[in-house]
């Protein structure tokens, strides 16, 4: 297996699953890749099946925060936070570029909740836990020139602090393609539809890769399919446990609502945090948090309701931008895998993570993207007394390896941020642009160059994973990025060997998805979003992978 998914990996996949593997790991989102990462590089050998894309699930929507989470520290979650701080500073250090630091900015009003008082008891906790200080109060002329758009009436002040931000699904990206360099075996699109046992206990599982079905046998079986996992453990005779939770988004160019710091605000509603921050050309806002009750099968996409919610948010916060709903170029929502306690609340349901046995396969789900090395280490804890001769501290290691590459054409930040995202390949991505491919593509912080090499050496099976996963530009564009089809067609013909048929028939499911789970909602869609059912034609896509 090569270290990177090259032209005609595929082909490889029946000799891979004839192999008997020490773990195969079932779910390719962040605690899927963390896994297959640190088990990988402490010598075991280790597979992993995603059944549609690599970060498909949760991990490519959600708020892109890698931050301890000050809302914890409120309702008294004490080690979450300490954990998450802790893992925020190591991904900080370790991948500058991917993971970087983002001001952010909370309004003090009269008569308005949280006050100074409680930012002040909280705040310093959170640094002491960072082992700095970066928390501040600002007087309300200082916090109004740090957050001009802020509505002004009954401005005091306001609370500055810093956490951090990310690309999620890059993350996970980089997580993958460090795990393949210790030997790791990462495959998108092969779905594990059946559990095998022998004498009871789970040891293997029945993949299904399109028509073709095959067997793999591994020591130990790692269910990490997030808000799936009661698929799995019903299979294994388990209880359901889990509450899937949805959380959606609103992304408007970043013109519409310039933003230096992220502001985070109460809802005025109900008094739930909402935030609002740059990221990638655009600004992003998020959240909600209500019960999903869709079916788990169909792609989840935000509800008007939830929209109006949103805009209700930023209106209160933002009042002289008299933004309005056709401000708004995309949406996304996300499933979140929360263990119920039966809260009436959905938001005071924990975030913790947690490991559980069932015949003898391991389950993890819950936590945060930010956590994943926390609780990929907690997971190889559990599967070390099922693993008979494999023995190691499960000391935490640097998350990734220091990367070089070198281009006379990027400056400071982009060389950065090819660094981050690419780590060992940063210089081959700079080796395959062609002339004009070093440039931004308008309204984003991607590289031309990036479509190119992500088409060529990432596992790209479908165009919805290269503008929705391997680059954002279907959150960054208008319309999916409709303009700017055909220079993506003519790089997607040449590096994936598209027919014109194919090209065709990939990007009617790409703009029919966009529409479904990511275009802005109108009121006259309302119904049609909330879960989107795969069309026939994506799901005969899905059944009939030729890349
Ligand atoms: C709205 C929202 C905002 C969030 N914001 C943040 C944040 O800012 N910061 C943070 O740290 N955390 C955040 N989180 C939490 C974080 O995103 C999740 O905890 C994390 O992404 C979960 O990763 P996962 O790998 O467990 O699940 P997923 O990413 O969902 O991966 C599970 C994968 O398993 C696959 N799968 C399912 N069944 C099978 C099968 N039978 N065979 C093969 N594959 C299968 C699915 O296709 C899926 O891709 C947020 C979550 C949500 C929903």
């Amino acid at each position: 297996m090569s270290r990177h998914w090259q032209r005609g990996w595929r082909d490889g996949l029946p000799a891979l699953f004839a192999q008997e593997w020490d773990l195969l790991v079932i779910g390719g989102g962040i605690t899927g890749a963390g896994i297959l990462l640190e088990a990988s590089r402490r010598g075991l050998k280790a597979l992993l099946v995603e059944q549609r894309d690599f970060a498909w699930g949760t991990s490519s929507r959600s708020s892109k925060l890698v931050h301890g989470g000050l809302r914890y520290l409120k309702e008294g979650r004490f080690g979450l936070t300490r954990e998450s701080v802790r893992e925020r500073e190591a991904l900080l250090r370790d991948a500058p570029g991917l993971v970087e630091p983002q001001g952010f900015a909370f309004a003090d009003y009269k008569h308005r909740k949280p006050g100074r008082r409680s930012f002040l008891f909280g705040l310093p906790i959170y640094d002491a836990m960072a082992g700095r200080r970066e928390r501040h109060y600002a007087d309300a002329d200082d916090f109004g020139m740090m957050a001009p758009n802020v509505s002004r009436d009954g401005l005091q002040g306001g609370m500055l602090y810093t956490d951090a931000k990310t690309d999620d699904a890059r993350l996970v990206l980089r997580v993958l393609q460090e795990a393949q360099a210790h030997g790791g075996v990462a495959i998108n699109y092969v779905a594990a539809e059946a559990l095998l046992r022998d004498g009871g206990k789970v040891c293997g599982a029945r993949l299904r890769d399109g028509e073709a079905r095959y067997e793999l046998r591994a020591r130990l079986v790692v269910n990490a399919t997030g808000a799936w996992a009661d698929g799995l453990r019903g299979q294994a005779g388990a209880a359901p446990r889990l509450r899937p939770l949805r959380g959606s988004h609103l992304v408007l160019p970043a013109w519409r609502l310039p933003l230096a710091q992220a502001i985070s605000l109460m809802h005025p509603d109900d008094g739930r945090p909402v935030f609002a921050f740059p990221w990638e050309g655009v600004t992003l806002v998020g959240t909600t948090d209500v019960d999903h009750g869709e079916d788990m099968q169909h792609e989840a996409a935000i509800t008007q309701a939830e929209f109006d919610y949103l805009m209700k948010a930023l209106r209160a916060q933002f009042p002289q931008q008299a933004l309005a709903d056709g401000d708004v170029i995309a949406t996304y929502a996300g499933v979140r895998p929360v263990i119920d306690h039966g809260q009436a609340d959905p938001s005071k349901e924990g975030r913790e993570h947690a490991v559980w046995l069932d015949d003898g396969m391991l389950t993890v789900t819950g936590g945060k993207l930010t956590t994943f090395r926390v609780i990929a280490l907690d997971v190889l804890k559990h599967a070390m007394p099922l693993l008979a001769g494999w023995r190691d501290a499960l000391k935490p290691l640097p998350i990734f390896a220091q990367a070089a590459a070198s281009s006379k054409r990027l400056g400071g930040d982009a060389h950065r941020r090819l660094l981050g995202r690419y780590g060992q390949y940063a210089q081959d991505l700079l080796d395959a642009a062609q002339d004009g491919e070093m440039e931004r593509i308008p309204g984003t912080e991607s590289l031309w160059a990036e479509l190119r090499w992500a088409a060529r050496a990432e596992a790209v099976l479908h165009l919805e994973d290269l503008l929705l996963r391997r680059t954002r530009l279907g959150l960054q564009l208008r319309h999916g990025g409709a303009d700017i089809m055909p220079r993506i067609r003519s790089i997607c013909q040449l590096e994936l060997g598209w027919s014109g048929e194919r090209w065709g028939t990939e990007q009617a499911a790409y703009l029919a998805l966009w529409d479904a789970c990511h275009s802005p909602v109108a009121p006259a869609q309302a119904g049609a979003h909330g879960a989107h059912e795969l069309t026939s034609a994506m799901g005969s896509r899905l059944r009939g992978n030729d890349g």
